[in-house]
């Protein structure tokens, strides 16, 4: 019988891994309570410091063992976790615990811990679960250097699937440098740093699999299937076979899907569609250009906040936006200006909104308004990097027509301020914005005609019409792209920016659904913008497809989605 577990898949141009479970040896730290006696107070501090020095050591020597190939914001996460051990905030306390209850180093930290987390858990934040998991993965490193227990064993992982509670983006470096075939975690989600990590570093991954580094056993076969979050054991013959075969066809037709790669996106009755690419990071570049894309319809900024205490300034955005347009040659480059807020935040608490519910609070350009001295930094950097290639401007989560007014009069004072001082931008620079909010797409002709593009977000705009918290594990089945509403919103979108001859994409996951894509095309979408891996695989899809016979198709399927199934609707299609 096989044995499946089964969480959220994180990969996609390697779907699938097969290979021999290593546990890691990730033996829960136990600590129990005990306590030094006032006269070894001393001893037990220095003690904890020695311990916390050495972890921190540690942690450097990770650093140096960073691969070449990794994308540079890696070091990023392995500097969280230095600065939290350097943190007064956690030796500080642990410190007090030893000197004013005389408990012992392990104890004190454990305690110390448990009170930290306590007021994480107070604050329901979704961002600060992942500050927590950092947390943890702090503190058993000291607690692992306190108790002298033996560091995981990362050697001879070649080839291997490695299973393990939880994996701190630090472990994640060293198994990466192993060559290890995927791995699976019990904790996390799609959004924590390892596995945004395991994105960036193309290893398969289950992340959230809750009890599999229990259930699955270390030595024993196993296949990952990350389009189905799933992990397999006890596979028969037939399966290992199937699951060989297809990740030998799908390695085979992604070689052979890169040979056309610079081929233009065209349907089989010749209709150029334009396909862009989503990117995080100015690494992500690379694989956009492999992949063929005709430019980038989303860059996510809000990434270069993450991770750090500061805030970037003026001059590390015009660094991170050259490399990107220069990496892109004169292709398009659509700079989303910061997204702040719900489930992505900065640590500088100066920008961390306190309401109760994030992904309705103050958010993205609500934010952006609200703290100037945060935006004009990155508008002046997007405006002087403009004058390097083809630069958009793209303003997110936009609700109220006033909201674009006001992002236009700072965007005009920045481009003043440029001219005074002589410094080169696009005085032409096309300004946009994204319908993620219903009443943004219901009032989609206003907007169409107030800016010079637009892009549709279909994350948001799903999570806001159908009042599902996209992260919220809870919910999450109810998340659904083929909801009547949404598809009606969506429709009226794209026919309101026709009206106005105002260009339009659709950069949410939507985008780059093999599912979505033919009823988006029959809708009258010509431009979607989609994480690099997916590019390959729509571009191909689309030659098979014929702009008029899905036009008909998607007209009868927006006149019955009432009255039948969606997916039954659409699986008819083929
Ligand atoms: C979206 O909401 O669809 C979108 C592309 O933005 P993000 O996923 O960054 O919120
Ligand atoms: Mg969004």
């Amino acid at each position: 019988m096989i044995v499946s577990c089964v969480g959220i898949g994180v990969g996609a141009e390697s779907r699938i891994a097969i290979g021999e479970a290593h546990v890691l040896g990730q033996r829960p730290v136990c600590v129990t309570p005990s306590w030094v006696t006032p006269l070894e107070v001393d001893a037990e501090i220095s003690r904890f410091e020695l311990a916390v020095q050495s972890a921190a050591a540690q942690l450097h020597a990770v650093l140096e063992q960073i691969p070449e190939e990794a994308p540079s914001d890696i070091a990023d996460f392995i500097d969280t976790h230095l600065l939290m051990i350097e943190d007064k905030g956690i030796s500080g306390g642990a410190i007090q615990l030893i000197r004013e209850q005389f408990a012992s180093a392990e104890w004190a930290l454990q305690q110390h811990r448990d009170n930290l987390v306590q007021v994480f858990e107070q604050m329901d934040d979704a961002y600060l679960r992942t500050r927590r998991d950092d947390l943890d993965h702090v503190v058993r490193r000291i607690h692992k250097v306190l108790m002298q227990t033996e560091e995981d064993n990362h050697e001879h992982l070649t080839g291997r699937i490695v299973l393990a509670e939880d994996l701190s983006p630090a472990d994640v470096i060293l198994l990466h440098n192993q060559e290890i075939a995927g791995f699976v975690t019990d904790f996390g989600g799609p959004m924590s740093h390892t596995a945004i990590l395991a994105r960036s570093l193309g290893i398969p991954a289950i992340v959230g699999a809750r009890g599999a580094s229990h259930c699955l056993s270390h030595g024993e076969l196993l296949v990952l299937d990350t389009r189905y979050g799933c992990a397999l054991a006890n596979c028969a013959p037939a399966v290992l076979s199937y699951y060989g075969d297809e990740r030998e066809f799908q390695h085979e037709r992604a070689l052979l899907l890169r040979k056309h790669s610079a081929e233009p996106a065209v349907t089989a009755d010749k209709a150029r569609i334009e396909l862009l690419a989503n990117i995080e990071l100015a690494s992500d570049v690379e694989a956009a250009v492999l992949n063929g894309a005709d430019g980038i319809g989303l860059y996510r900024t809000e990434f270069l906040y993450m991770n750090r205490r500061d805030i970037p300034d003026e001059e590390e955005h015009y660094a991170a936006y050259r490399e990107v347009i220069e990496g892109m040659g004169h292709k398009p480059v659509t700079i989303r200006t910061l997204d702040l807020g719900a489930d992505k935040q900065a640590l500088d608490a100066r920008f961390r909104p306190c309401g109760g519910n994030p992904a309705l609070g103050l958010r993205a350009i609500r934010l952006c308004l609200k703290e100037p001295e945060l935006f004009r930094p990155q508008v002046r950097a997007i405006l002087r990097a403009s004058a390097h290639g083809d630069v958009r401007l793209m303003l997110p989560m936009l609700t109220n027509l006033w909201e674009v007014e006001q992002a236009r009069n700072l965007i005009r004072r920045c481009q003043q301020e440029l001219q005074a001082e002589g410094i080169d931008f696009d005085p032409n620079i096309q300004i946009g914005g994204m319908i993620e909010v219903p009443a943004a797409a219901l009032s989609a002709r206003a907007f169409a005609e107030a800016l010079d593009f637009l892009s549709i977000g279909t994350n948001d705009l799903i999570q806001y019409t159908l009042a599902i918290d996209r992260i919220d594990e809870e919910v999450n089945y109810l998340y659904d792209p083929f909801h009547p509403a949404v598809l009606q919103l969506i429709a009226h979108v794209i026919n309101e920016a026709a009206a106005a001859n105002t260009p339009l994409s659709i950069c949410g996951e939507m985008g780059g659904d093999e599912r979505f894509v033919p009823l988006l095309l029959g809708m009258g979408m010509r431009s979607l913008s989609m994480q690099p891996a997916a590019l390959l695989d729509i571009k191909q899809l689309l030659r098979s497809q014929d702009l008029s016979v899905l036009q008909t198709k998607a007209a009868g399927f927006l006149q019955n989605m009432h009255e039948e199934d969606p997916l039954t609707l659409l699986s008819r299609w083929h």
